[in-house]
C-alpha cells in the first residue's frame, strides 16, 4: 500500500483556518466555524456514500473522481482492485489451460478423495470408464468401478504395480490402471487405454506357444531314437556321445514344456476358477520329490506346516511354483546343506518359505532373479539342469492368486524364498471347504433317506 499524501487532520485543520480567518474579517468567528464544521461533515458523508455506491457497484468500473485524502483512498482501492483483477485473471487462466491440456489427455485421470469418492475427472475418463460428469461426482469409486479385481487392488493400499482390465464401458478396449497417493490419503488415478500393446503382447506370446508346441514333436522323435539306439551296443564314444545328445534332448523338453507353461500364465492376469487346495499333500509330496532329489548331496530336509490352514487357488500352478523354489534350493546348495520348507498363517495371510544354507546370491543380481532367462552364473545354473525359466514362472503364478514373491539372500550364505499370500485366500478355502463338507454331508444324508426309503 502506498503511502497517503494527505491526512484527515491536515485537511480539517485547513478548512478550520479558513473559517476563522473569513470569520475574522466578517466579524463572525463563531458563524463561520460552526457552518464550516458543518460543510465538513457533509463533505465527509457524501464521500463515504459515493465509496459505499462505488464498492457496491460494477466492480471493473473506475472510482469516482475526488481529492484530498479521499482521493488518496479511492486511488489506493483502484490500484488493488487491478492488482487483484489480474490475479485473478492469471488464476483464470491457469485453471483453463490445465482443463485444456487435461481434456487432451489420451489417458483418463480421476482424483478421489480421502473417503473414496470421485472428486474430479477428466474428458478420456467419460470415454474410457463412463464416468458421466452430471451424476457421478462425490459417488463412492468403487459403486462406479465395480470388477472385483479392481476393488481388490484399490483396497489393497499399495500401488506399485499396475493393474490392467478391460474397460467397463468396451471390453474390446484394455485400459492398466494406476493409482498415486498425493495430499492427506487422497488418489490420483490414471487409466492408459493399452489395447494396441495388449496386441503386441498377445502376439509375442502366441509365437513363443506355438513354436515351443511345434518343437515338441521333434524332440519326441529324436528322444524316441536317442534311447533306442543307447539300448544296443555300441562302442564307447558312441555311447557317450549319444548319452550327451539324450541329456540335451532332455534338457530342451524341459525349456520347451517351462516356455508353454509361462505362456498360458502370461496369457491371463488372473486364475479364471480357484479352489481349495490341500497345501499339506502337496508339500509332503513336493518335500518327498525333493527328497529324492537331493539324495545324493545328502542334504538334510525340515518342513514346518500350520496345520488347518488351506489356500484358495489353482494347484498345478501352485504346485509348479513351490516345486521350483524347493528344487532351486536343492540345486543351489552344496552337499550336506539344510533346507527348510515352511507353510504358515499369521494375520497378514498365508506364506511358503523355502530357507537353504546354499550358495547365495549377491544382492546385485536379486531385482533381477525373476526376469526369464536371467541367470546367476551360467555355467553353474546350466549344469543344474535349470532353464532359467523357473523364478519367473513363480512371480506369474503369484501374480495371478494375488500373492507376492520376497527373497531375501547373501552370497555365501544361503537363501530364503517366500511366497505371501493375501488372508482372504486362506479364509476364502477355509469357507469353501466347510461348504463343500456340508454338501457333502447333505448328499450323504439325502442318499441315506432315499436308501431308508427304499
Ligand atoms: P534356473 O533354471 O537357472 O534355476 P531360475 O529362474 O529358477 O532358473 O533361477 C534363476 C537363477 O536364480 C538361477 O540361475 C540361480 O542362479 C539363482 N537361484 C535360484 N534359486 C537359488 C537358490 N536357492 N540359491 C542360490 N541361487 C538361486
Amino acid at each position: 500500500m502506498t503511502k497517503p499524501r494527505h491526512s484527515i487532520l491536515g485537511s480539517l485543520l485547513i478548512v478550520m483556518s479558513a473559517a476563522v480567518a473569513i470569520g475574522f474579517i466578517t466579524g463572525q468567528v463563531a458563524w463561520c466555524l460552526a457552518i464550516a464544521a458543518i460543510a465538513w461533515s457533509l463533505y465527509q458523508i457524501r464521500q463515504f456514500d459515493r465509496l459505499i455506491q462505488w464498492l457496491q457497484g460494477e466492480n471493473d468500473s473506475e472510482p469516482p473522481e475526488s481529492f484530498g485524502h479521499w482521493g488518496d483512498l479511492f486511488d489506493e482501492l483502484s490500484r488493488q482492485q487491478k492488482r487483484q483483477r489480474s490475479r485473478e485473471d492469471y488464476l483464470r487462466n491457469i485453471i483453463s489451460r490445465f482443463q485444456q491440456s487435461s481434456a487432451a489427455l489420451h489417458d483418463a485421470v480421476v482424483i478421489i478423495d480421502r473417503d473414496n469418492n470421485l472428486e474430479w475427472w477428466n474428458r478420456a475418463a467419460d470415454r474410457l470408464i463412463g464416468l458421466r460428469a452430471a451424476s457421478d461426482r462425490g459417488k463412492p469409486v468403487m459403486n462406479l468401478l465395480r470388477d472385483p479385481r479392481f476393488i481388490r487392488y484399490f483396497k489393497k493400499g499399495s500401488y506399485a504395480e499396475p493393474l490392467q482390465l478391460p474397460s467397463p464401458v468396451n471390453s474390446d478396449i484394455q485400459l492398466q490402471y494406476l493409482i498415486t497417493e498425493f495430499g492427506e490419503g487422497d488418489r490420483l488415478l490414471v487409466a492408459r487405454d493399452i489395447t494396441r500393446l495388449t496386441k503386441l503382447e498377445q502376439t509375442r506370446q502366441d509365437f513363443v506357444a506355438n513354436a515351443s508346441h511345434e518343437l515338441r514333436t521333434p524332440l519326441t522323435v529324436i528322444r524316441g531314437y536317442l534311447e533306442t539306439y543307447l539300448e544296443q551296443d555300441l562302442p564307447s564314444p558312441l555311447t557317450r556321445g549319444l548319452q550327451q545328445m539324450q541329456q540335451q534332448s532332455r534338457r530342451m523338453e524341459n525349456l520347451v514344456s517351462d516356455l508353454l507353461l509361462l505362456s498360458r500364465l502370461e496369457a491371463s492376469q488372473q486364475i479364471s476358477d480357484e479352489h481349495p487346495i490341500q497345501i499339506h499333500s502337496m508339500l509332503q509330496h513336493i518335500y518327498e520329490d525333493a527328497v529324492e532329489l537331493g539324495r545324493e548331496k545328502g542334504h538334510q530336509f525340515q518342513l514346518e506346516m500350520d496345520d488347518g490352514y488351506d489356500l484358495l487357488g489353482q494347484e498345478i500352478e501352485l504346485h509348479s511354483a513351490f516345486s521350483n523354489l524347493v528344487f532351486n534350493a536343492v540345486r543351489y546348495t552344496p552337499a550336506d546343506g539344510e533346507i527348510r520348507i515352511r507353510w504358515w498363517v499369521d494375520k497378514e495371510g498365508g506364506h511358503f518359505s523355502v530357507q537353504d544354507n546354499g550358495i547365495g546370491i549377491d544382492s546385485i543380481h536379486i531385482p533381477r532373479l525373476t526376469e526369464r532367462f536371467y541367470r546367476v552364473d551360467e555355467s553353474r545354473s546350466s549344469s543344474s539342469g535349470g532353464t532359467g525359466l523357473g523364478l519367473a514362472i513363480v512371480k506369474h503364478v503369484l501374480a495371478r492368486h494375488g500373492a507376492h514373491l520376497t527373497i531375501k539372500s547373501k552370497s555365501g550364505q544361503g537363501s530364503t524364498f517366500a511366497c505371501h499370500f493375501p488372508h482372504e485366500m486362506v479364509t476364502a478355502a477355509r469357507l469353501a471347504r466347510l461348504e463343500d463338507d456340508d454338501d457333502d454331508f447333505d448328499d450323504d444324508f439325502s442318499d441315506d433317506q432315499q436308501d431308508s426309503v427304499a
